[in-house]
């Protein structure tokens, strides 16, 4: 029996990855919420999905297993609990909510009802990023001091809605782009970060005090230093993910977009290699891995307490700004 998804939104990443994704790795959409009838009703006729609903409720009695949260970032712990207290699994985008709190009870709630929660941070199921994980677990490259992600492009005009505007569904470069770089460095560096110090930019992109770039510099627990750029307004930035450690360095390239690919170089005392990579869609990896854990094998790529984490980080991140002062970054859950 394929695993029977319900989604809440009726959205631009659903749109463009998630449905495809969900229906490659066999499973099946049964039904989408949108606030809207009319617009709900033209995504399911565009999708081929068989109902379109208005309310939780009623996604919940269509029959579905599972529910993809993509709706903005102030709707999701209403969403995510409401699922879970359903007895659904959960798949929640990123940034998991606007606040600690929120993040917190999304956890706990999936936690007391025994469903699976992931985050979909997709770039933990890059090949690029997987590779780099791997050579660093190995050793190849000593003891990891520092790492940089630039994760600056140009956010296209049909995303410059919420985004750029709007405080209360999560607006901004740190909560939109931050986030996914904390989850990826934890991911690669198997690290936890401690303290974060950044600054932000509004370059007239986003409106007046929302950042449209951000400049962050974390500490992880093992002293490593890590530098990330993040940014809706540059057209023609290369994104890359470089680690330094004591024996080698890593330098990915072309790596942090939502599209397959990347390059992977591995400087060490022998010269530069360049990792064969095999790319897959990262989406479809993703709700495969999810799938699993709701089989009782493995767990999400990233979980619940993962998002809590890299949200923890995003938070602490616009705190710094804020105060112009380093913060330390906690999720207030214990384990
Ligand atoms: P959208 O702007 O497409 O949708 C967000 C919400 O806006 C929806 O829930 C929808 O409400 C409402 N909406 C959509 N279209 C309209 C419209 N024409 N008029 C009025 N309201 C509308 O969001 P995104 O797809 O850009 O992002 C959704 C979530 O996914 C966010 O949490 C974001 O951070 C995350 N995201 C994650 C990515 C990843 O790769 N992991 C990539 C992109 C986004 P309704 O529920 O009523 O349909």
């Amino acid at each position: 029996m394929p695993v029977r998804w319900g989604l809440i939104g009726a959205t631009v990443v659903a749109r463009e990855w998630m449905i495809d994704a969900i229906r490659e790795a066999g499973g099946d959409i049964v039904s989408v919420m949108s606030t809207s009838t009319e617009r709900g009703k033209a995504y399911a006729e565009e999708f081929g999905i068989p109902l379109a609903v208005t309310n939780l409720s009623n996604l919940f009695a269509s029959g579905v297993d599972a529910v993809y949260v993509s709706t903005t970032n102030e709707r999701h712990r209403a969403e995510v609990v409401a699922a879970a207290e359903a007895g659904i699994h959960v798949l929640c985008e990123k940034p998991l909510a606007t606040s600690l709190s929120d993040a917190r009870d999304m956890v706990l709630a999936c936690r007391k009802a025994g469903v699976v929660m992931g985050t979909n941070h997709h770039l933990r199921n890059s090949a690029t990023h997987i590779a780099s994980r791997d050579i660093i677990r190995s050793g190849r490259i000593g003891r990891p001091l520092s790492a940089r992600v630039t994760h600056a492009g140009y956010l296209p005009e049909h995303l410059q809605t919420w985004r750029l505007k709007d405080p209360t569904a999560g607006a901004g470069a740190i909560l939109d782009l931050t986030v996914h770089d904390a989850d990826l460095l934890r991911f690669i560096l198997e690290d936890e970060p401690e303290t974060i110090s950044t600054l932000t930019q509004n370059s007239g992109m986003a409106a007046e005090g929302i950042e449209d770039a951000a400049l962050s510099l974390i500490r992880f627990r093992s002293g490593l230093l890590a530098h990330l750029f993040d940014g809706f307004t540059t057209r023609y930035a290369r994104t890359g993910v470089e680690v330094h450690g004591t024996d080698g360095s890593l330098f990915a390239s072309d790596c942090m977009p939502q599209k397959p690919g990347g390059t992977l170089t591995l400087r060490t005392a022998d010269g530069d290699e360049e990792i064969v990579l095999d790319h897959k869609n990262y989406y479809v990896r993703g709700v495969r891995a999810f799938h699993d854990a709701m089989a009782g094998k493995g767990a999400p790529p990233s979980t619940g307490e993962d998002g809590l984490i890299s949200l923890a980080v995003a938070l602490a991140a616009l705190e710094s700004a804020k105060r112009g002062q380093t913060s330390a970054i906690s999720t207030g859950l214990d384990s």
